[in-house]
This record gives structure tokens, C-alpha cells and sequence, in this order.
């Protein structure tokens, strides 16, 4: 039997997950990762030990493992570097290349994609609307990014640097962003504006994430008026989408899905008011159902993707 394996870096944790020719899940492992502070090469460190934990336990399953794809909060170019990864601090970086040598010849092709259009990719392949045509994913972290899927085709742009909506700029005064910027999309309605808390350790996120839900479910005003502000501004960035892409739906990953709740409803509001087609084009808004390790699980489907383009290798 075969496994395709799918990797997500994040800026504070890291999944992996295998698949098997079905697409079902052998195993979903996450690692807590220091995204902001570590170095590329840190990040090849790390994600090349969590490889080989679970290319060992593939062998151990007699699996053979067709291919790793590992998802990168950046910039990814068809040369395949990832030319910048703003929440990283990364530039010009041969992920795929230091990957491949630091886990020596592992006999599988190591690539790297964006990890909002694995994260899409998952959603066209395994989510709820699956088959979708045109479907956008928006990343719900501190970085967002969306993958983009029309006429059921992901689409890249010529350098594939396309999807970048994190980085439209909202508001001219309003905070300022890690690629230098004032008020990209990501800094007024990414998870640090949810946060809001300057230093905040990676591995607080999520239990930060989940005081908010709880303050939010009590009803206290401070948070609820933080959360309908942020949601605004979702929904500026969601009703460009409509606008500009017409999309069947857009699907909100990561840290969006516990808040969505509270984040939906000042979504419908601006897209009712900014959408020039009536009912936003049809376009719905939806939480993700597939957990935090969409893109890897991504990352998993476009190996499989290779796989069914007929080149499957012979068990060895
Ligand atoms: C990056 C995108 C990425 C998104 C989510 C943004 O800051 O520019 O490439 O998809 O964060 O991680
Ligand atoms: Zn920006």
C-alpha cells in the first residue's frame, strides 16, 4: 500500500498528515513551532524530523510513501522558492531543495506550495463542497491568504504569487503589518487583530482563541465589539472576492472557524452592502469542517493529484 504525506508550516505550529491512495487518514500529528523567531533553516530542522517520524512509521505499516508536500505561509513561486513568508520573516528561500538534502535522498519528490492553496485544494477534494467549481479558502490565522479555485482549477497567476489577499490594504491608518504595510487585510482582520495581545508566545494562540470564544459565548461586550470589528473587516476583503471572483463559496479555515459564530454575522452585513451582484453573486460564506490541518491535508491531496495524472510508481 502506498501513503502520500502533506505538511503545513505555520507561524505556530506545524501539522503533518498521511493519506492513503483514498485519501483516507493514516495519521494527523501537530507540533508546536516558533514560526516568528525561527531561521529556514530551523524550519527544515524541524520539519525534516517530523518527516522522518512519520516516513518511519509508514515503513513500519509497509507503506511506501509517494511523495511530501509541505505548505508555506508565503509567497510561493512556479520556480518553486518561496520568495517571501511575511509572518516568517523569510526571503528567497530553497525550502524544497534544503528539505530534500537534509533528508538525503529520501526516494520521493519533496515540493512546496502555498499553504492557503493546498488548504483549497483539500476543501475541492475532501470538504463538504467538494467538487465545487469555484471556490475560494481563506486562511484564518495570523497571516491571511486565500486559494483560489475556478472552473475547478486551482489558479496561481504567472509567478504564482496570486491570492494575496492578506495584503490589500483596508485602511490607510490602521495597523501596521509584517510586510511593511499599513493596514493590509491580514493585520485588521487576521487573528492578531482578534488577539491583539503584542507578545503573545505561539503556543498561547490557541488557548488564547479559546478564552475569547468563551468570553464571547458569556456575552461580554468588550470582546463581542471586537469580534463584530474584525468580522467588518472580513467581510471587506470576503465581498472583493465576490466582486471580483464570483465564487460558488468561500470557505474560512483556521482560527476563523471557532469565531465564526461571531464573525459571520458582520460578514453577511458588508457583503449585503458592498456586493454589486444581488445576494453577493450566490457567493455563501462557510466555516471550514476540516480542522486545523486543511493544508496539510492539502498538501497530502496534491501528491495524490500526481498519482492520478497516472504515475504511479511500482511497490518496491
Ligand atoms: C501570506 C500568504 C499566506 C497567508 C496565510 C500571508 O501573510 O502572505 O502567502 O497564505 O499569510 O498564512
Ligand atoms: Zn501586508
Amino acid at each position: 500500500p502506498y501513503a502520500a504525506i502533506g505538511v503545513e508550516i505555520n507561524v505556530d505550529y506545524v501539522t503533518a498528515v498521511a493519506v492513503d491512495l483514498s485519501g483516507e487518514r493514516l495519521l494527523s500529528w501537530r507540533r508546536s513551532f516558533s514560526g516568528a523567531t525561527s531561521s529556514v533553516s530551523q524550519a527544515v530542522v524541524a520539519v525534516a524530523g517530523l518527516v522522518r517520524r512519520v516516513t518511519n512509521r509508514m515503513a513500519k505499516e509497509e507503506r511506501q510513501v509517494l511523495g511530501v508536500t509541505v505548505g508555506v505561509p508565503g509567497l510561493v513561486g512556479t520556480d518553486g522558492t518561496v520568495l517571501i513568508a511575511p509572518n516568517l520573516g523569510w526571503r528567497d528561500a530553497d525550502l524544497a531543495g534544503d528539505l530534500t538534502k537534509a533528508l538525503r535522498d529520501p526516494g520521493f519528490g519533496v515540493q512546496i506550495d502555498n499553504d492557503a492553496n493546498l488548504a483549497a485544494l483539500a476543501e475541492h477534494r475532501f470538504g463538504p463542497q467538494a467538487g465545487t467549481a469555484n471556490l475560494v479558502y481563506l486562511t484564518g490565522e495570523i497571516g491571511v491568504g486565500a486559494g483560489i479555485i475556478l472552473d475547478g482549477r486551482l489558479r496561481r497567476g504567472a509567478r504564482g504569487y496570486g491570492g494575496e489577499i492578506g495584503h490589500i490594504q483596508l485602511d490607510p491608518l490602521g495597523a501596521e503589518c509584517r510586510c511593511g504595510r499599513l493596514g493590509c487585510l491580514e493585520a485588521v482582520a487576521g487573528i492578531g487583530a482578534v488577539l491583539q495581545h503584542a507578545a503573545l508566545s505561539p503556543a498561547e494562540v490557541e488557548i488564547e482563541i479559546e478564552e475569547v470564544v468563551r468570553l464571547a459565548r458569556s456575552g461580554e461586550r468588550r470582546t463581542l465589539d471586537l469580534l463584530a470589528a474584525v468580522g467588518h473587516n472580513l467581510g471587506k476583503g470576503v465581498s472583493v472576492i465576490a466582486n471580483l471572483l464570483n465564487p460558488e463559496v468561500v470557505i474560512l479555515g483556521g482560527y476563523y472557524v471557532p469565531l465564526a459564530p461571531w464573525l459571520l454575522p458582520a460578514v453577511g452585513e458588508e457583503m449585503r452592502g458592498r456586493t454589486i451582484a444581488p445576494d453577493g453573486g450566490g457567493c455563501r460564506v462557510v466555516a471550514s469542517t476540516l480542522g486545523y490541518g486543511a493544508a496539510a491535508l492539502g498538501g497530502a491531496a496534491r501528491v495524490l493529484d500526481t498519482v492520478d495524472s497516472g504515475r504511479l510508481p511500482r511497490p518496491s
